[in-house]
């Protein structure tokens, strides 16, 4: 009988049960969308136990679409959108309340507090992260101060939190409550230098010890499904971790210096620094990419707020497309941005610059501007986006990058990629199966089973990357970019 890897990729959007063979071929999988909740405006959350339901039900799905019988599955690996954060009375597994997404903003009130109170360097030494709504910690107060008898539960040992990681794992085991170092870095509750639950920054927000999950390795026995939770079977839970860590090792992005980056909604920028815990003077964040085998492997990130969801605006906004990928022959169709730039600071400015009150601007329209100049300008504004990021990490880490590699669903689009070589002369390297981050999640569990002996054993069947090479002289690449300065100062420069 064949045996495989699942690998549940718990995202923002949707859910998805991906089934992998020992090729990283996918032999199936099922998706299901989340419901997302904004109960104010700038709130977004979702329901925990629709996100359970979900998970069980494209597990099932996966299952059925190709006749696969739960015992042919070895390990389980989970890879979760990361910082959202659940409550839940561990007594009767019930959320005390939503899950609140990493975008949600109800917490601007308690960061600024914090940061008032000249709390940010603390917070910053400790975690590698900035005081900011979109990390768990300020989440937790929240829902310990504002929901009646949450912290009553607490002082009774029955609560329990998790990031979605720690809540599908104590779903499927149900009792198991646990999380992966990549994903408790994401808290601003954990200190990445001691590899522990930092006292001080619980007592500052107020949060009780007891609720933490145990942390353990990324690639270890988390525990094992429940047999009336997974469909009468006990499959060990072997890989757990968070969605961009998780597509940094999909991508294989193993030694020190190597670089992911994700064309989502957002964009997210990752470098491997292995045993080395770069402090950004950058705008970067810290985090843990990974603890495997005894090894803690840091890593720097960048994120770029607006990416892909460039387009999105294109087609649900102005109407100027019917479909993403329209945007890729419109943009073929010029022989130049014909002078026109495109910052889609929407929700602000991310890494490198943090301005949070920049809005999105057009520049140099002309007369003859029509849809294809635009949808031009917002591919390349994705790419120069990238590109300030990766300056950064550059600048942080003392070092030149000479790879890229590309994952997330934008990365289809072939104009994009190219772009983005050129603009930035360096080679972007695309994979030839897409989901990588359900596969960073299925080599961490399929590791831990000796599914997979290590990782030259994962390489030995991978298919090759299809490369991007830089092709765009000098002087017009140092004019583009002179172009996208500008036109960033001037969208900064822009506040009523
Ligand atoms: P997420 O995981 O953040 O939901 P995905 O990795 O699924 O995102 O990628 C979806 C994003 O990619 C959307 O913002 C969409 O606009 C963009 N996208 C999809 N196809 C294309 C394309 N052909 N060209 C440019 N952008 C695309």
């Amino acid at each position: 009988m064949k045996k495989y890897i699942l690998s549940i990729d718990q995202g923002t959007t949707s859910t998805r049960a991906i089934i992998f063979d020992r090729h990283s071929r996918i032999v199936s999988m099922a998706s299901e969308e989340i419901t997302q909740l904004y109960p104010t405006p700038g709130w977004v959350e979702q329901d925990p136990n629709e996100i359970w339901l979900t998970v069980t039900q494209t597990i099932n799905e996966a299952l059925v679409q190709n006749s696969i019988d739960p015992t042919q599955i070895e390990g389980i690996g989970i890879t979760n959108q990361r910082e959202t954060t659940v409550l839940w009375n561990k007594e009767t597994g019930n959320p005390v309340y939503n899950a609140i997404v990493w975008q949600s903003r109800q917490t601007s009130s308690i960061c600024e507090a914090l940061t008032e109170k000249g709390y940010s360097d603390i917070f910053r030494e400790k975690t590698g992260l900035l005081i900011d709504p979109y990390f768990s910690g300020t989440k937790i107060k929240w829902i310990l101060d504002n929901v009646r008898g949450v912290r009553k539960l607490a002082e009774e040992g029955k609560l329990a939190f998790g990031t979605i990681d720690s809540w599908i794992i104590y779903k499927l085991t149900g009792k198991v409550h646990k999380t992966d170092f990549s994903n408790a870095s994401r808290t601003l509750i954990y200190n990445i230098h001691d590899l522990k639950w930092d006292d001080e920054l619980l007592e500052i927000l107020d949060i009780p010890k007891n609720i933490l999950p145990e942390v353990c390795e990324s690639s270890s026995l988390f525990g094992y499904t429940a047999e009336k939770n997974f469909f009468g079977e006990s499959i060990p839970i072997t890989g757990v971790a968070g969605d961009q860590q998780a597509s940094l090792f999909g991508q294989h992005c193993i030694e020190k210096g190597m670089v992911n980056s994700t064309y989502g909604t957002g964009c997210f920028v990752l470098m491997n620094t292995g045993d080395n815990l770069i402090k950004s003077e950058n705008g970067m964040l810290t985090t843990i990419a990974w603890k495997i085998n005894g090894e803690v492997v840091y890593a720097i990130e960048g994120s770029v707020f607006v990416g892909g969801s460039t387009v999105q605006w294109l087609r649900d906004g102005l109407k100027i497309i019917k479909k993403a990928s329209e945007t890729e022959g419109m943009a073929k169709s010029l022989d130049s941005n014909e002078g026109v730039y495109f910052v889609p600071a929407f929700v602000g400015l991310g890494t490198p610059y943090w301005d949070s009150k920049a809005k999105g601007a057009l520049f140099g329209l002309t007369r003859g501007t029509n849809e294809a100049v635009i949808a031009r300008a917002a591919l390349e504004a994705i790419c120069y986006q990238v590109q300030d990021v990766l300056y950064a990490m550059e600048a942080d880490c003392k070092v030149s990058i000479p790879i890229v590699k590309a994952n997330g669903g934008a990365t289809i689009n072939n104009f994009l990629m190219q772009f983005q070589s050129d603009i930035m002369n360096l080679q972007v390297q695309r994979p030839a199966i897409m989901e990588t981050t359900a596969l960073g999640a299925a080599y961490f569990a399929g590791l831990q089973v000796k599914y997979w002996e290590n990782h030259e054993d994962i390489m030995k069947y991978k298919k090759p990357d299809i490369v991007f090479q830089p092709n765009m002289p000098e002087d017009e690449r140092k004019e583009l970019v002179r172009g996208w300065k500008i036109a960033v100062k001037a969208t900064r420069n822009f506040k009523l």
